[in-house]
């Protein structure tokens, strides 16, 4: 029991003693009259003492709450309080500290916080915690700390000297996860660089084969071709019907090989590797563009509109050249057979930027193929002549210059619309065919 304290009935009996000493030195009431103001002030004094207990009991209640708020704020709060003396002993912890660290109350009291820090990082925390208790200022550090889980500790550390200078208070908020994150986030990027450099390792080994194998096919190709019409001349008139057939076979899978060798000598040759300039006028190399294919526009008498508020571009213009060329032949060449072909050249702006398109109204191309026919040999309309390595070159020049192409089209019979989206540098002027 506490020293100081008087239990209830102690109270009583000195109360009545106390009682006694004063009738002792009062004397007895004279009067009736006398006694009875007595009785009535002694009551008055009963209301006021059992007010005053009222009040009392209030105040605890109210000192109570406070001390069950403040627990419940301290403990159970979700980030970890700690107090450090200034040779970093640990004075007061809540809960919070003790999950985290995995101990109890008793056994972080008293000891040095810089026994829970992970040894590797205990001189940096100790030179973290004297420059907070020489500055008394707010600093923060994060680091590793000793735990027993399978994923390390990692904690953010914010400490602020008291006024007095002599104690530091600490919070300790938990990064674990977060930290856990980063680091598997930055080895699956290490991973996908190491990744991408392989990638385009055997890619450049891949064109470099690709190269060859076109290259050195053409030799025999030719041989195959120039003994066919050779032969057909040594037989002249003499050739049975059937004989005829067979060349004009091997003349024709002949000449369909060569188209093939080419365009893929023309795939290894779409470089990899652009001549990037500013200010490129879009506009005037889709003129050059359209000049190069006046035979197919003349031939299907195309109606081409091109917008004159092309914006300058930062591109390669020999590549953007060829490609717009392919775009424009393809809107050609898949138009619709009863109706004025119909190719539309312009540009949109919106908040992410340019984007051009080269829209049609021919044939259409269903959903199912709006990906794929970007693939390199994938062609849809079979009927008409190509390889289906025009959209493949296409992709990558875009690629190339850092863009994205895309086809939208309603389907078959609807038009197509080829979307791509191409760095305009820093300057977004527009120019327009005739000004240059
Ligand atoms: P190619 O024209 O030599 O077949 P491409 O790679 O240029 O090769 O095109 C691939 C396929 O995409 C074509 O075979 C065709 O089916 C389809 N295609 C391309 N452009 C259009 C277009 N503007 N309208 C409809 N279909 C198209």
């Amino acid at each position: 029991m506490n020293k100081g304290k008087i239990k209830g009935h102690d109270l009583r009996s000195l109360a009545e003693k106390q009682l006694q000493g004063k009738t002792a030195e009062t004397s007895a009431p004279a009067s009736e009259e006398q006694a009875r103001r007595l009785v009535h002030e002694l009551e008055v004094h009963q209301i006021e003492l059992e007010m005053q207990n009222d009040e009392l009991r209030q105040a605890r209640l109210t000192l109570e709450t406070t001390l069950a708020k403040y627990t419940d704020l301290y403990d159970f709060a979700p980030v970890g309080y700690l107090t450090l003396e200034r040779d970093g002993r640990i004075t007061e912890a809540n809960l919070a500290v003790t999950t985290l660290l995995d101990t109890v109350r008793s056994k972080l009291v008293g000891r040095r916080f810089a026994l829970f820090v992970a040894p590797g990082a205990r001189a940096a925390f100790n030179a973290f915690l004297a420059k907070t208790l020489e500055g008394q200022i707010s600093e923060s550090w994060e680091g590793p700390m000793l735990s027993e889980r399978a994923t390390p500790l990692f904690v953010r550390i914010e400490a602020l000297t008291c006024t007095s200078g002599l104690k530091c208070r600490v919070a300790i908020i938990d990064l674990s996860l977060r930290r856990h994150l980063q680091l598997e986030l930055a080895r699956t990027h290490a991973e996908l660089v190491s990744h991408d450099a392989r990638l385009k390792e055997s890619n450049i080994k891949l064109e470099a084969f690709n190269y060859t194998v076109s290259h050195d096919l053409k030799g025999p190709l030719a041989t195959i071709n120039g003994f066919a019409e050779l032969l057909e001349l040594e037989l002249g008139n003499e050739t049975s019907e059937k004989a005829r057939s067979c060349l004009d076979f091997i003349r024709k899978a002949g000449r369909k090989m060569n188209e093939l060798l080419e365009d893929l000598l023309e795939w290894s040759q779409t470089g990899r590797t652009v001549n990037l300039v500013d200010n490129l006028s879009l506009a005037a190399v889709t003129a050059e563009a359209v000049e190069l294919l006046h035979i197919q526009i003349e031939a299907r008498t195309a109606d081409i509109r091109i917008s004159d508020s092309l914006p300058l571009v930062k591109g390669d213009a020999k590549r953007l050249r060829e490609m717009m060329q392919n775009l424009i032949e393809n809107a050609i060449k898949y138009a619709n057979p009863l109706t004025r072909p119909l190719v539309e050249i312009g540009e949109e702006n919106s908040a992410n930027g340019w984007t051009f398109y080269v829209r049609d109204n021919g044939i259409g191309i269903p959903a199912a193929y709006h990906e794929k026919i970007f693939d390199l040999f994938e062609r849809l309309h079979t009927d008409r002549d190509g390889s289906g390595i025009g959209l493949a070159i296409v992709r990558r020049i875009i690629e190339e210059h850092g863009g994205r192409i895309w086809v939208e089209s309603a389907g078959e019979g609807h038009g197509s619309t080829f979307f791509f989206t191409l760095s305009t540098g820093s300057d977004l002027q527009s120019v327009s065919p005739e000004e240059e």
